[in-house]
């Protein structure tokens, strides 16, 4: 069957429009759009048929019937003329007769815009992508049509839509769109009697590094232990096992600075709730979700954390960030190098002669060697229970009292210092403790370097 037969067979049953025409035959032709494709269908049967409707062929009046269908069927305004200028009288065009797929949609596509245009007014956004969500309904009675006709070089809806819309967008708005990493994908969800529309926004990543000069609060926020987070007597109703944390410090500035709807704070590894990171600082990326703004003045936010949280905090070195980036920083946290000072108690004496011959040990011992330490039990709630391998790089020691030390001790990331020290009965090997043997405890922990 030819195209022209098919075409007056889908008319002799539905109105479709010109651009649904045109959408069945998408895979032939090229560099044109699916209502040219459309409307040069319906104007070459209209012309071929009224070549052969004014012949004295002896069925010229299948011509005719032929061009009465084109005219009140497909609504083609090139039929209707000839006929009514021949003095045939045709049905009129009812309003209420919409296109049998696509309900009329590719004709209102400015009213779709439009409606995207208000819904993302107070947005930035650079660039964005047009999506869309036919309903059921339409996709299944696309389906069936195309079966019934055997119409296989189609294009589907959606794929038309998005298109079509994001060519109307894209010069209303004079931005481009962005098939990998849009600002912002606006969702249409269509159905032959309403639509909606659904935001994606992608989320803003800044870049830093933060230093915490306190020894009573965690990175992150954590939810109360006795309730999990909804509020009971041992929280004060807060909800929260610490009132604070370097998150909880940093994120509201970013948060109304970008009017997001919510943050995630990744960090490059994690110190200790009483274990200080000084130096220059932990590197973090902060993930602001929702944002309505994505152009930031840093170095003014910096100022406003660092004012905000003077001796509790301070950021540094922001810069914007990638989803990509979280990963290679969650991922590089084990491998980079840590420098650590420890503030140390013996519970027995020990002379500054003994202390420096088990310095020297120590280093004979550790230095560029691997230790063993199996999962802490303080720790086992949140971590598997595994031996860890891991690498000791240096180790200097001061002597201050004879039962109190300073270590300054450089190792690969993840080693677990307060149970390299105290050995964790065992779980840790070898240790300080083993080395010195004599129970040793880290009293106090600062960060002092990441590289
Ligand atoms: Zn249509
Ligand atoms: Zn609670």
């Amino acid at each position: 069957m030819s195209i022209f037969e098919k075409v007056l067979e889908i008319y002799q049953k539905y109105h479709v429009c010109i651009h649904c025409l045109g959408r069945m035959f998408s895979l032939l032709a090229t560099n044109t759009t699916n209502f040219e494709r459309g409307y040069s269908l319906l104007l070459t049967l209209t012309m071929e048929n009224h070549q052969k409707s004014l012949s004295s062929d002896v069925n010229h009046e299948i011509y005719t019937k032929n061009l009465r269908i084109i005219a009140e069927k497909a609504h083609f305004i090139p039929a209707r003329q000839v006929l009514m200028k021949q003095g045939i009288k045709l049905a009129p065009i009812l309003s209420s007769e919409k296109c049998y797929l696509c309900n009329d949609i590719f004709s209102n596509l400015e009213i779709y815009a439009q409606d995207a245009i208000n819904k993302i007014r107070d947005i930035e956004f650079n660039n964005f992508l047009v999506g869309s969500a036919p309903s059921s309904q339409m996709i299944n009675r696309e389906d069936i049509f195309k079966a019934e006709f055997n119409l296989l070089e189609s294009e589907s809806i959606k794929s038309h839509f998005n298109r079509e819309l994001g060519k109307v967008l894209s010069s209303s708005l004079h931005k481009s769109p962005e098939f990998l990493t849009p600002d912002i994908t606006i969702i249409f969800n269509l159905s032959p009697i309403s639509h909606s529309i659904d935001l994606l926004i992608r989320s803003v990543f800044i870049y830093g590094r933060y230093n915490k000069y306190l020894r009573d609060i965690p990175q992150t926020h954590w939810n109360c232990r006795n309730c999990m987070g909804k509020g009971c007597k041992l929280c004060d109703f807060t909800g929260k096992q610490y009132m604070t944390s370097v998150e909880e410090l940093i994120s509201p500035i970013f948060l109304s600075e970008t009017n997001a709807t919510d943050s995630k704070f990744h960090g490059g590894g994690r110190e200790d709730i009483d274990v200080r990171m000084l130096g220059e600082g932990r590197p973090f990326i902060i993930e602001l979700r929702n944002p309505k703004k994505r152009t930031l003045n840093l170095h003014q936010i910096q100022k406003s954390v660092n004012k905000k949280n003077r001796k509790k905090i301070k950021i540094s070195k922001l810069r914007n960030s990638s989803k990509a980036e979280v990963k290679s920083l969650k991922k590089s946290a084990e491998s980079t190098r840590k420098t650590y000072l420890a503030k140390v108690l013996s519970e027995q004496k020990v002379s500054k002669e003994i202390f420096i011959t088990n310095l020297t040990k120590l280093r004979e011992v550790f230095v560029n060697n691997k230790i063993k330490q199996r999962t802490p039990v303080r720790v086992s709630h949140r971590r598997s229970d595994k031996v860890r391998e891991k690498s000791i790089y240096k180790i200097e020691g001061k002597y201050q009292k004879p039962t109190l030390f300073e270590f300054l001790i450089e190792t690969q990331g993840g080693v677990y210092i307060k149970e390299l020290i105290n050995g964790d009965d065992g779980r840790t090997t070898p240790s300080f403790s083993e080395i010195f043997n004599c129970p040793l405890l880290c009293k106090e922990l600062d960060v002092l370097k990441i590289d």
